[in-house]
C-alpha cells in the first residue's frame, strides 16, 4: 500500500550507507573521551557553526536543557518565544530542571519581538526581579510555519539581548533548512550567539542525536551538566557515525524537502484549502479545513490510504516534508489529502 509518513521529519529511517558508517564505526568510552568517531562528529559541527568546540547530545531538547543549564541560569530570567518549542515542548525543563522564570515574548514573526522584550526586561538593580539573563531564539520557527529568518532579522534581537547584556541561545534543531532557504551561512547565524543546539535527526535524517555548539569552556562545563543529568554516553561512535553521514550527506538535499512543500502548498492553494502564509517557508506546510468537527475524520480517512500527518489544533494540520519523500510522493500524497477534504465535504 502507498504510504507517506508526513507527520515529522524525525521519522526519516537511517538508509543502507548510513547503517554502513554506523557498522564500520570505529568506537571508545566516550565519557573517557575515548571514542574516535564522537570527536570527529564534534569537530565537524565545531567547524559548520563556526564554534570552538562542540558537544554530542542524545536529543535536541537535551541539547537545548544542557546549553540552558550550562549558561548558569538558575534564579534568573529567561527569554523565550512564546510559541517557542523550549517554552512549549520540553516538559517545562527551563524552570523544573535549570530553575529559571520563563518570560515568553511575543514571536508571531518567527523571532522574538523586539518591543515586547523591551516591555518585560528584568534589569538587577531591582531587589523585585529575577534579572533577565539569557534570550532564547529559534530558527527556523517551527510553530510558524518553518518560517526561516535571516542573518539580518535575528541580528536585531541579538544586538538588542547584547545591549541589554543577555546570553543568547540558538535553538537551531532545524538551522540547515533556514540556512538554505535564505541562502546565509550557518556559522553567520551561529556568530550572533554563545550557543546553539543543533538536531541530526530532523531533516538531516540521522536516526539519533543532537549537538551543543560554543565556546572551549563553555562546552567544558556542557559535558559536566550532561554528565549530571546522564546524558554521558559509552561507546557512543556507532550512533555518532550517523550524524557524520548526515553532515556529509544530507544538507544540500534538503532543497528538494523546500521545493516539494512549496508545490504541494501551491496544490492546496488551487484545490481551495486554506494554508498558512510563510514569509520565507521550508519544509513544512500548515494547513487548515474550515470545520472543526471533521479534524480527525480527516485524519483517520488519509491514515487509512497511507497517508499519515498530525493536526496542530481542531481543523489545523501540519505535514512536513523530508528525506524519505520524493517529488512523486510527495504529489500523490498531497493528491490524496485534497480527495479526503472534498470527499469529508468540508
Ligand atoms: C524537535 C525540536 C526540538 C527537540 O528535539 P528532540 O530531539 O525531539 O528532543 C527542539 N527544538 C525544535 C524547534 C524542534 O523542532
Amino acid at each position: 500500500m502507498f504510504c507517506m509518513d508526513l507527520r515529522s521529519d524525525t521519522v526519516t529511517l537511517p538508509s543502507l550507507q548510513m547503517r554502513e558508517a554506523m557498522c564500520k564505526a570505529e568506537v571508545g568510552d566516550d565519557v573517557y573521551m575515548d571514542d574516535p568517531t564522537v570527536k570527529i562528529l564534534e569537530s565537524k559541527a565545531a567547524e559548520l557553526t563556526g564554534k570552538e568546540a562542540a558537544l554530542y547530545v542524545t536529543s535536541g531538547t537535551m541539547g537545548n536543557i544542557t546549553a540552558l543549564l550550562s549558561h548558569d541560569i538558575h534564579g534568573y530570567s529567561v527569554m523565550a518565544g512564546k510559541d517557542s518549542h523550549i517554552a512549549n515542548n520540553e516538559g517545562g525543563g527551563i524552570s523544573t530542571i535549570a530553575g529559571a522564570f520563563c518570560q515568553q515574548v511575543i514571536d508571531d514573526s518567527g523571532l522574538p519581538l523586539v518591543s515586547d522584550m523591551e516591555l518585560i526586561f528584568k534589569n538587577s538593580s531591582n531587589v523585585h526581579h529575577a534579572p533577565s539573563k539569557l534570550l532564547c531564539i529559534e530558527n527556523t520557527h517551527n510553530k510558524r510555519g518553518g518560517m526561516a529568518s535571516t542573518v539580518a532579522e535575528m541580528k536585531v534581537c541579538a544586538d538588542w539581548a547584547r545591549e541589554h547584556k543577555m546570553l543568547i541561545h540558538l535553538d537551531g534543531a532545524r538551522i540547515f533548512n533556514a540556512s538554505i532557504a535564505c541562502g546565509e551561512k550557518v556559522s553567520d547565524y551561529c556568530a550572533l550567539v554563545d550557543s546553539v543546539q543543533i538536531c541530526l535527526s530532523k531533516g538531516l535524517g540521522a536516526p539519533v542525536g543532537s549537538l551543543v555548539c560554543g565556546a572551549k569552556d563553555y562546552i567544558e562545563k556542557a559535558r559536566f551538566w550532561r554528565k549530571r543529568i546522564g546524558g554521558g554516553l559509552r561507546q557512543v561512535g556507532i550512533i555518532a557515525a550517523a550524524g557524520i553521514y548526515a553532515l556529509d550527506n544530507n544538507i544540500e538535499r534538503m532543497a528538494l524537502d523546500h521545493s516539494n512543500a512549496a508545490f504541494v502548498k501551491k496544490m492546496f492553494l488551487d484545490a481551495g484549502i486554506e494554508t498558512l502564509d510563510v514569509a520565507r517557508p521550508t519544509n513544512m506546510v500548515y494547513f487548515k479545513i474550515n470545520d472543526a468537527s471533521k479534524t480527525n475524520e480527516l485524519l483517520s480517512a488519509c491514515a487509512q490510504r497511507g497517508v499519515k500527518f498530525g493536526s496542530t489544533a481542531p481543523a489545523a494540520y501540519r505535514i512536513v516534508f523530508h528525506l524519505n519523500i520524493d517529488s512523486e510522493s510527495a504529489i500523490s500524497a498531497a493528491n490524496i489529502i485534497i480527495e479526503e477534504i472534498k470527499r469529508i465535504g468540508d
